[in-house]
């Protein structure tokens, strides 16, 4: 006998999962190069050559203490020099105990939401969403409760989240830049979401934690603004990862911040750590805690980031598809041709391009199309949409 629940996690093939698979069998008989895989949020720039650099001294200077365990929430010195460069940027007073370390943002939600769900708490989502949120939030024991999206700009549709705040709302999930949207929320929808948010502090009496999920905050485009939340919200905890900023999703590296303004900080840091032990997230990787934390400052060439999806969105648009404004990551959510978005899904198969539905992602009518891939097979797929809007005439 096994959890049915993790049984059926880990046998679940997800949609994303499907299409690679799908995508290698093509490319078997195709070639690679014939087969446009959208499909997948895997950095296409590499990490900076400092990285690599600052590894390699790290492991001839260091080499007997490099590999041992740290302390469970990270190396003093890595969580001082995140907090110093925080300080940097934003101008805030962080300090190194006020973070700690983690295996990637994944694990960082999963210690928050462990470490503060009571008995029938709620966390609210915005759709689209990313879709693990859910297995988290469930996993820690809390119900998801999701917002349908504003489908005109991926901004919030505050009717619908007024409507869903209650008194067992423990916490908001915000994630901007967003996957799956590459929308950026506006400094007006950050303000009326945090005034909204003490409003409905002060009436039941209780916290309510907005947690800001943010491995794209380095990934915004010219002229575009994402403001620091904690500066707008005080009981902002804030879940980063270097994932995508320095390119190194395998490395696993990021963290939680929970800056001293937050509502019972220490206890709720505590409560962080705690869910960190139970769930075995301890110790995250003692050599890239020091690599990252000495290359926080930096991150890789993102600027083909903007040059793809300058190339795409006019072109897509052109072709007639409603595409909402991106300011950053490297995700478009058009509207699927269809309202059916499994079945244009399958249909753009027809024309080897893989892109992921977007039910999955709480919008349906929608597909996600991740541009972190090479330039030219985007100048090469481009024709391939025109085939696929076409065929919808
Ligand atoms: N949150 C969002 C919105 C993501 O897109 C991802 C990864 O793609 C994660 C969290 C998890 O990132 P990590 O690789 O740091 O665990």
């Amino acid at each position: 006998m096994v959890s049915k629940r993790m049984l059926g996690l880990g046998t679940a093939r997800s949609v994303i999962r499907e299409l690679f698979e799908y995508g290698n069998q093509r490319a078997a008989v195709i070639g690679r190069e014939n087969v446009y895989d959208f499909s997948l949020g895997n950095p296409s720039v590499p990490a900076p050559d400092a990285v690599n650099e600052t590894a390699i001294r790290i492991l001839k200077e260091q080499p007997d203490l490099i590999h041992a365990y740290t302390s469970a929430q990270g190396a003093p010195d890595a969580r001082q020099r995140f907090a110093d460069s925080l300080n940097r940027r934003f101008g805030g007073d962080y300090t190194a105990d006020q973070f700690y370390l983690t295996v990637g943002a994944a694990a960082s939600l999963c210690c928050v939401f462990n470490g503060l769900t009571c008995p029938e708490d709620e966390f609210i989502v915005f759709a689209p969403y990313f879709p693990e949120y859910k297995v988290f939030i469930e996993g820690a024991g809390a119900k998801m409760v999701l917002i349908p999206p504003e489908i005109e700009h991926f901004q919030i549709d505050f009717d619908a989240f007024q409507k869903a705040l209650n008194p067992h709302t423990k916490g908001v999930v915000v994630n901007s830049p967003n996957n799956p949207s590459g929308v950026v929320y506006s400094q007006e929808t950050l303000e009326r979401l945090s005034e909204i948010l003490r409003q409905k502090e002060a009436e039941y009496g209780h916290p309510i934690y907005l947690i800001s999920d943010e491995p794209y905050r380095e990934i915004v485009f010219s002229g575009v603004k994402a403001p620091w939340i904690p500066h707008l919200y005080d009981d902002t905890i804030v879940c980063y990862s270097f994932s995508k900023s320095l390119s190194l999703p395998g490395e696993r590296l990021g963290y939680v911040l929970v800056p001293g303004k937050v509502a019972d900080s220490k206890e709720v840091y505590a409560a962080v750590a705690g869910a960190g032990r139970s769930l075995g997230y301890v110790n995250a990787p003692s050599l890239f805690q020091q690599v990252v934390s000495l290359c926080c400052d930096m991150t890789s060439d993102l600027s083909v980031y903007e040059h793809n999806c300058k190339l795409l969105v006019p072109a897509l648009r052109e072709m007639g598809f409603h595409v909402a404004e991106p300011g950053g990551a490297f995700y478009l959510f058009p509207r699927s041709l269809e309202p059916d978005d499994k079945a244009f899904s399958e249909r753009a198969k027809q024309f080897d391009l893989l892109l992921v539905p977007g039910s999955g992602f709480g919008a349906p009518g929608h597909f996600r199309l991740a541009y972190c891939v090479q330039t030219e097979m985007i100048e090469r797929a481009l024709p391939k949409f025109k085939e696929l809007a076409d065929s919808y005439r």
